[in-house]
């Protein structure tokens, strides 16, 4: 076994997570989201080797030690490894790294700790190989992939692509079709907090559950992307409609607090947040008894515009925006996240 000089230096490659504003479970429909990156990150350190993977995590036991290249990523021990696997596997590479993985987002809390794993280990994986760098998109969608392949679960490209191409103060709008990125700056005044609630229970199946019933819906009407919220009254089933009002009823306020947001008219902003969280959880029904009343306790909070359940559901974290004033003393836990740029390496 060779390894040369250039295979010898540490090299770290980190990735943030992403808080959601608005717009939920209308990724993987083609629809719009308006997401950004967050100073939270997950940081893989480690040095070139040959033919394996060797990964520690400060936040998961047991190691990963895995030859390349990967034949099965679903089936790698420990679970938490699939993430990184599916990575290699798709990448086909026969060089690797052994170091460890540290982060600062909570695991499966809804700020897409999983994507920044995906996205720190594409870039480790790239450098080590000498592979020409990708894209922000070609990365996402590289990533997007492996967590498929590596959980089977039928995600859509928001997470991934957020974490990719975040830009330091700014909110991204995501056309979830046309795979178009536009930066919306947020005023700085205003304050981004998340708050954990709980660890999501159950998400992978009743998501999986969810992208079914859209793709459903679908089939009656057309796409959802392109859907008026009348045409929702053509579907046969109650459960499918309410799905289907959900999605279209949010890419139009996604629409709307974009604009809302450009035109600092945070008041307008808040409110189409807190409909959207009165919609995933009547409409799309992915909320919990938990997170809907830390979203009350945070819209009746002085100085807070709005308040909702952000990412999958089924626990995780709530996102709110507020002013200066706003004394979040009582909303225990909640912290302030400010707008970053996406994943790099050096
Ligand atoms: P989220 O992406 O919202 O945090 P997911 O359920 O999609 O939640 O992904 C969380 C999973 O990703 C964890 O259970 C673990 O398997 C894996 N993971 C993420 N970050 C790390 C890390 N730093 N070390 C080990 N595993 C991690
Ligand atoms: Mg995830």
């Amino acid at each position: 076994m060779f390894i040369t000089t250039n295979l010898s230096a540490e090299v770290i490659a980190r990735s943030p997570g992403r808080v959601n504003l608005i717009g939920d479970h209308t990724d993987y429909t083609g629809g719009m989201v308006l997401p950004m990156a967050i100073d939270r990150y997950t940081t893989i350190t480690a040095n070139p080797i040959a033919a394996a993977i060797q990964l520690t995590s400060a936040d998961q036991p047991d190691k990963l030690n895995c030859k390349l290249p990967v034949v099965e990523p679903a089936a790698t021990v420990p679970a938490w490894g699939r993430y990184v696997t599916g990575v290699a596997h798709l990448l086909q590479v026969r060089r690797g790294f052994s170091g460890s993985v540290s982060t600062t987002l909570p695991l499966g809390g809804g700020l897409s700790s999983s994507a920044a794993l995906e996205l720190a280990t594409a870039l480790m994986l790239l450098a080590v190989n000498d592979l020409p760098s990708l894209t922000t998109l070609e990365l996402a969608q590289l990533c997007r992939r492996a967590e498929f392949v590596a959980t089977d679960v039928p995600c859509g490209i928001m997470d991934q692509l957020t974490c990719a191409s975040g830009v330091s103060g700014s909110a991204l709008l995501i056309d979830c079709h046309s795979l178009q990125v536009s930066p919306i700056e947020i005023p700085h005044d205003v304050h981004v907090y998340v708050q954990f609630v709980a660890h999501r229970k159950l998400a992978s199946s009743a998501y999986s559950d969810r992208v079914a019933q859209c793709a459903q819906a679908e089939q009656q009407i057309g796409p959802l992307r392109l859907a008026e919220v009348g045409s929702v009254r053509n579907i046969d089933d109650e459960v499918l409609q309410r799905r289907a009002l959900h999605v279209v009823s949010e890419n139009d306020r996604v629409r709307r607090a974009t604009v809302a947001l450009a035109l600092q008219d945070m008041t307008t902003f808040g409110q189409l947040m807190n409909e959207s969280h009165q919609s995933l959880r009547d409409n799309f029904e992915v909320s919990t008894e938990q997170m809907d009343e830390a979203v009350r306790h945070a819209q009746q909070t002085p100085g807070v515009f709005g308040a909702r359940m952000t990412g999958g559901g089924f626990g995780g974290c709530i996102v709110f925006v507020a002013d200066a004033t706003a004394d979040i003393d009582n909303l225990e836990g909640a912290m302030l996240v400010k707008p970053v740029g996406g994943a790099e390496i050096n």
